[in-house]
């Protein structure tokens, strides 16, 4: 590339997807494509209009016959066509990326640009048909099937696509099968690579790693199949569903509803709720194990932990090498302990083989027994008993031996450190993004299509709905830029611009707010006026409420802002109930976006008809460095929130919230092979059992896992905040 050019990064994804959510098998495949000179931020964000559809490819369609002639065909025939169509998609991007193009800036300079295509997005199936590899094949190392499921210790050669090409060249030159045979034993297919001969692409560094279809929509889908097995061979399934079914609510966690078995879907969003709770399920639910269960518990809950953590901190936004070391840590831990679940890897194969060879143990037994004639009962126990040893043993030496692990998806994660130390993080590549953009390009634009040759259609419709928006994107940017009245638009923009803030805009634009919100008490009870109503209404005596109020004074209070020790004093003041605090809690990297929790107490009445409601918090009480792990904070029961004003002579007005406090235990360290803390009820007798806090001391809503007899795990795999706070 010359001096001075810029490069542009030409990022696509790709995604088969079905044009309803309803019925019919209608599909389309659409690529995007957007570029990193784009902020990821502005980029993932819909509104900003940073993904384009640039094309809607042929979906292959089903195979029809039988005959594995006529397949192979067709295969074929969809190889080339699918070729074909990227020759020409990439025709266009060639001529400009050797020579490069002047092109406009956004802050007005014209620079020499050259786009070259630097990442494709899409899942591992694709991939695979994108790359020109067989099945089972990684794009990035030379790893052999049989290896897949191994450490991530052992380095393979990474994939040399220049090479295939050169052998490609050879072969169609001058012929020689093994030319093809040398290409066949690492994977590749002659001739089937979309993206060779592409100038200035480096093929290796396209893949980019897929949380969601890697990690959640794999391996937690392979996982989840263990932990079903695992359950049921120690008969721990009910006790698992009764701990799921009674999670506690949290921003952005679906409760569930149905028993764990009784789900039937299990997409995205389900997967990704999962991978927030299953740790902390599965935890509780092997809880007081047999002296004989013991050791396959604390295996099982690590390789689960070593997993969850991983999914967590792969969606990482900024790295350190300890984050790294970490996730390095975590993904040969799960190697480490995965061989717990070995014995449900079995294929359906295998398990036939193991019933095959059971049968013949089976039936040599009934030999033996017929050839011995009359024997005594005692001695035909006996070779009941070797029978049956042997016969287990047999299963399971057959399971141990022909089940692995060895399937890609597994192996894919190994290049996520690498990737992140070369690329930065991992979900600024995000399929979600393809998710999003489906609903709004592709669904909607089949949608308002009359369904006859929707492609065309779909591509016309988004591409109106884009120069519209871009328009209106423009038009507002120059709008911000100048002050009122000097602004750079003619009286047509402005008009324009009105109209389309009166209507509703085919494409919401939202603007991020920047200043920080406020914690807010939210519910009044109008019927509420003073501290014995508040009582009659929580069901604590109005004296416990007086004592705690006094203690609060004590503890949080400078000494001329005291609430008055004088019960008669207190009895006077006017109070409001509240069933709701906002909490706006900064998100995790971020330095402008807020979550709203929203915790709520009903006290005794119950929730939108779902029975009462008093939701777990965080209360920060001490000093960063107490109740360990925790760092100064404890879970307690919401139990009633309260504004009252003091009558006397400051008028303050004081915002409070009653709080069950629990407690830790063990150290306050987090605790046993789960990682999580424990903690417990305080005893009802107990002078501490409700505490008053001033409601900025509630930081937000804590997600709590019930272990039975007044015990919970503190759930910190619920958000990327909590697994980074509580360690
Ligand atoms: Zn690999």
């Amino acid at each position: 590339m010359p001096e001075g050019a810029t490069l542009v990064p030409v990022i696509c994804m790709s995604d088969q997807t079905h044009l309803t959510n309803f019925s019919g098998d209608k599909k389309a495949w659409p690529v995007y494509l957007t570029i990193g000179n784009v902020r990821s931020k502005t980029r993932n964000s819909p509104s900003k209009m940073a993904i384009l559809l640039v094309a809607l490819l042929p979906v292959p369609p089903k195979f029809t016959s039988k005959k594995a002639k006529k397949r192979s065909a067709q295969r074929t025939a969809n190889d080339e066509i699918l070729n074909a169509v990227f020759s020409f998609i990439f025709e266009s991007l060639e001529a400009i990326a050797k020579h490069g193009k002047e092109m406009c800036c956004s802050d007005g300079k014209v620079r020499q640009c050259f786009p070259v295509l630097a990442a494709w997005i899409a899942d591992h199936a694709e991939n695979e048909t994108l790359h020109g590899l067989k099945r089972m094949s990684c794009a990035v190392c030379e790893v052999p099937v049989e290896r897949l499921g191994w450490d991530t210790k052992e380095v393979h050669p990474a994939r040399d696509y220049q090479k295939y090409a050169e052998i490609e060249e050879r072969y169609v030159n001058t012929g020689g099968e093994h030319n093809v045979a040398s290409l066949l034993a690492v994977g590749v297919k002659m001739g089937r690579n979309i993206f060779t001969g592409l100038l200035r692409v480096e093929i290796p560094l396209l893949f980019k790693p897929d949380i969601l279809h890697n990690i959640y929509l794999g391996l937690f889908k392979h996982l989840m199949q263990w932990i079903e097995d695992f359950l049921k061979k120690h008969g721990r399934q009910e006790l698992f569903d009764e701990v799921w079914k009674s999670l506690p609510p949290y921003p952005g966690f679906f409760v569930p509803k149905k028993a764990y078995r009784e789900v039937t879907q299990w997409q995205g969003k389900e997967m990704r709720n999962l991978g927030r709770c299953i740790l902390g399920v599965f935890a509780s639910s092997l809880r007081s194990p047999t002296p004989a269960q013991q050791s396959p518990f604390v295996d099982a809950i690590r390789c689960v932990r070593a997993l969850v953590d991983f999914s967590l901190m792969a969606q990482y936004r900024s790295h350190t090498e300890d984050t790294l070391g970490y996730m390095e840590q975590y993904l040969h831990d799960f190697h480490r302990y995965k061989e717990v679940f070995q014995e449900f890897r079995t294929s359906k194969k295998t398990r036939q083989e193991a019933d095959v060879h059971d049968e013949q143990l089976r039936l040599n037994l009934e030999r033996k027994l017929k050839e011995a004639g009359k024997i005594p009962a005692a001695k035909r126990r006996r070779l009941l008993d070797e029978n049956r040893l042997e016969r287990t043993g047999k299963r399971e030496e057959i399971h141990r031996n022909q089940s692995h692990f060895n399937f890609i998806k597994l192996h894919l994660l190994v290049h996520y450190c690498s990737h992140v130390r070369k690329f930065g993080n991992i979900p600024m590549y995000s399929t979600d993004v393809g998710e999003l953009a489906h609903k709004v390009q592709i669904k909607e634009g089949y949608r308002h299509s009359n369904k006859n040759d929707a492609s065309r259609q779909i591509l016309h419709y988004y591409s109106r709905v884009h120069a519209v928006s871009m328009r209106l994107l423009t038009l507002r940017a120059l709008q911000a830029r100048k002050p009122e009245g000097a602004s750079g638009l003619d009286n047509a923009d402005r008009c324009f611009l009105d109209e389309i803030s009166q209507t509703r805009s085919a494409i919401q634009l939202t603007e991020t707010e920047a200043t920080r919100p406020r914690r807010l008490l939210r519910g009044r009870d109008k019927n509420i006026n003073s501290f014995k109503q508040l009582s009659e209404n929580l069901g604590i005596p109005v004296e416990q409420i007086f004592n705690e109020l006094m203690r609060y004074g004590r503890r949080s209070l400078q000494n001329p802002d005291r609430l008055i020790a004088n019960k008669e004093r207190l009895d006077t003041m006017p109070v409001e109930q509240f069933n709701q605090l906002q909490i706006p809690v900064l998100g995790f990297q971020e330095t402008d976006v807020y979550d709203i929790h929203r915790a709520r107490t009903t006290g005794e009445r119950s929730f939108r008809n779902g029975g009462s409601r008093n939701d777990w918090v965080w209360v920060a009480l001490g000093a960063a460095n107490e109740y360990g792990a925790l760092r100064g904070k404890l879970p307690g029961r919401l139990r009633g929130l309260f504004k009252v004003r003091d009558t006397g002579t400051n008028g303050k007005v004081y915002r409070l919230a009653i709080v069950q406090l629990l407690q830790t235990a063990g150290g306050n360290r987090i605790s046993g092979a789960h990682g999580l803390v424990k903690v417990f009820a305080r005893q009802q007798t107990s002078t501490d059992e409700f505490w008053i806090v001033d409601i900025t001391t509630v930081t937000g809503l804590a997600h709590l896992i019930p272990e039975g007899d007044g015990k919970w795990l503190v759930n910190s795999r619920i958000d990327l905040r909590t697994f980074n706070d509580v360690y």
